[in-house]
């Protein structure tokens, strides 16, 4: 039955739900029989080459007015490591990203937070504004004319004339699906206490991205609570939104990670095997031409084992970190991602914040405001030119260190 379902879908068939939730049973032979589908899939329609962005992460304001079970980012104004960062702030970390090869800024914030904590309006009042969003707009238009590097900005919920403003100066968007399932949200739920995570609300937003033809990047988070027909209707839900409007760029496959500060300390993190198949249906289900991301630094012993299933983009990878070494060296994660690419067979290239068949596209995907910055950075093959490209090393000559990490 699995391999029926799989050789159909390799003539280029969608499964069903049923059947996806069937391929989700694969275990033994059957489980590296749908490895091996995905695979063969991804190399069919993106070859050998596997991609990173090269970016610097710019967490705009940890503020926010959600609770999610399982978050770490979050924080509120009166807690340790409460931080809303000043233009010149932002300016400066993506300075030193630019110097180090980055050509996306990845403006990542809480939700409005606004909403709840006085601070956060003062802090915006003070620069005349009233929402996150609009001093979001503010420091991508800043990141972007004074420095060239992309935004790619994660907002959290975004409505329509907030898409059209923050499409002016972002290469594209982001927002996590996370589940489809309103059942996540009741009492005991990751995100009961998450008004932003209602599954109706993140689907309007990424309709909304649609229909304004912005390049999208969406995912899903697994291990939260989720049964296997929730993560299925999730991906079939992303399916169903790139049908229609064809402007979703990327799925990502993130994996729940327990850590001690978070309400969900206890909660049990999903398998190498359950991220490993969550893969490869993604694959299935989305088809060979998406992009489909998992990122490498949440299981840094097991990652390669993700191009076995069917990944063609490991997300983005930042110089910019507190364990950076030195500016001469390559970044450790860095080097080890080259490395353990080319040993699985892969040619690992930097790419922008926008796809290839995105910038392939012209403007029907790309604001006139931002043709030319896309245009400064980018090679015939839409990925970034290998002048700007960080410098890979050889292994041969990597320091150490670089390749321990
Ligand atoms: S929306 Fe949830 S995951 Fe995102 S910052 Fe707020 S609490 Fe964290």
């Amino acid at each position: 039955m699995i391999r029926t379902i799989l050789s159909d879908r390799l003539q280029g068939k969608t499964p069903t739900k049923d059947e996806a939730v069937r391929l989700a049973a694969a275990r033994g032979e059957e489980l590296a029989a749908l490895l091996e589908a995905a695979s063969t899939l991804r190399d069919r329609h993106k070859g050998k080459t596997v991609t990173f962005s090269p970016k610097v992460f710019i967490p705009l304001t940890n503020l926010c007015r959600d609770f999610c079970g399982y978050c770490t980012f979050r924080k509120a104004p009166d807690e340790p490591g409460a931080k809303t960062m000043t233009l010149a702030e932002v300016l400066a970390v993506v300075r030193r990203g630019k110097a180090l090869g980055c050509t996306e800024a990845l403006l990542s914030l809480g939700d409005r937070p606004e909403a709840i904590y006085g601070e956060m309006k003062v802090f915006l009042a003070k620069l005349g504004l009233k929402r996150t969003l609009d001093y979001l707009y503010e420091a991508c238009k800043v990141v972007l004319e004074e420095t060239g590097v992309l935004p790619h900005s994660n907002p959290g919920l975004m409505g329509s004339g907030d898409l059209r403003q923050l499409k002016e100066v972002n290469a594209s968007l982001g927002l996590m699906l996370e589940n489809v399932s309103p059942r996540l949200m009741l009492p005991s739920g990751p995100h009961f206490d998450a008004p932003d995570k209602k599954p109706e609300l993140r689907l309007k937003t990424i309709a909304e991205a649609g229909k304004l033809r912005i390049p999208f990047t969406t995912g899903i988070l697994i291990g939260i609570g989720e049964t296997w027909e929730e993560r299925i209707d999730s991906l079939f839900a992303i399916r169903e939104l790139h049908q229609r409007y064809g402007h979703i760029q990327e799925v990502i496959v993130q994996n729940f990670r327990a850590k001690p500060e978070i309400p969900m300390r206890d909660h049990p993190e999903p398998s190498l095997e359950e991220m490993l198949k969550t893969i490869a249906l993604a694959r299935l289900i989305l088809g060979g031409e998406m992009n489909i991301q998992a990122p490498p630094n949440l299981t840094p012993e097991s990652y390669p084992l993700y191009l076995r299933a069917g990944i063609n983009d490991w997300g983005g990878v930042s110089p910019v970190t507190p364990d950076f070494i030195n500016p001469e060296a390559p970044w450790p994660a860095l080097a080890a991602l080259h490395e353990k690419t080319a040993a699985a067979g892969f040619t690992l290239r930097a790419r922008l914040p926008i796809y290839p068949e995105f910038i392939a596209q012209g403007e029907k995907f790309i604001p006139s405001s931002l043709v030319s910055y896309v245009e400064r950075l980018r090679d015939a093959d839409g990925l970034v030119t290998r002048e700007l490209s960080p410098k890979m090393p050889t292994f041969e000559s990597a320091p150490r260190e670089a390749l321990r990490a």
